[in-house]
């Protein structure tokens, strides 16, 4: 599988504005940021989107999950609230073969989104 441009965050290879990191996950500021906080939370664990998480174990998910609710606390967003999108296959637009969780925040979101 070719690496994709988050493979190559996580290796050092291209510079990224990290916002926080652990031993599971990395999460760095969105280049073309949706809302005042955008910030992409990547799993060091590659799969390709949220469609493959039934072969993955769920302790590496659920080490995900915890990374994406320790990112939005590390943003301070806790307390206004925050949107977390997966945007999974064609239809839905995703452009990265590396799965990542977009978590939005700091204005008003709108409900639907389009
Ligand atoms: P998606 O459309 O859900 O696949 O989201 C991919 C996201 O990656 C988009 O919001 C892009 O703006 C973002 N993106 C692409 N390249 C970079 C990069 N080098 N650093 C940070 N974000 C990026």
């Amino acid at each position: 599988m070719e690496d994709t441009i988050f493979d190559k965050i996580l290796a050092g290879e291209i510079p990224a504005d990290t916002v926080f990191e652990n031993d599971h996950v990395i999460a760095f500021r969105d280049i073309s940021p949706q809302a005042p906080e955008h910030v992409l939370v990547v799993p060091r664990n590659r799969m390709t989107s949220i469609a493959e998480a039934p072969d993955h174990d769920p302790a590496v998910l659920g080490h995900f999950l915890q990374g994406i609710a320790l990112t939005a606390e590390r943003l301070g967003l806790e307390e206004g609230g925050y949107r977390v999108v997966f945007n999974t296959g064609r239809d839905a637009q995703q452009t990265v073969a590396y799965i990542h969780a977009h978590i939005l925040g700091g204005r008003k979101l709108q409900w639907p989104p389009g």
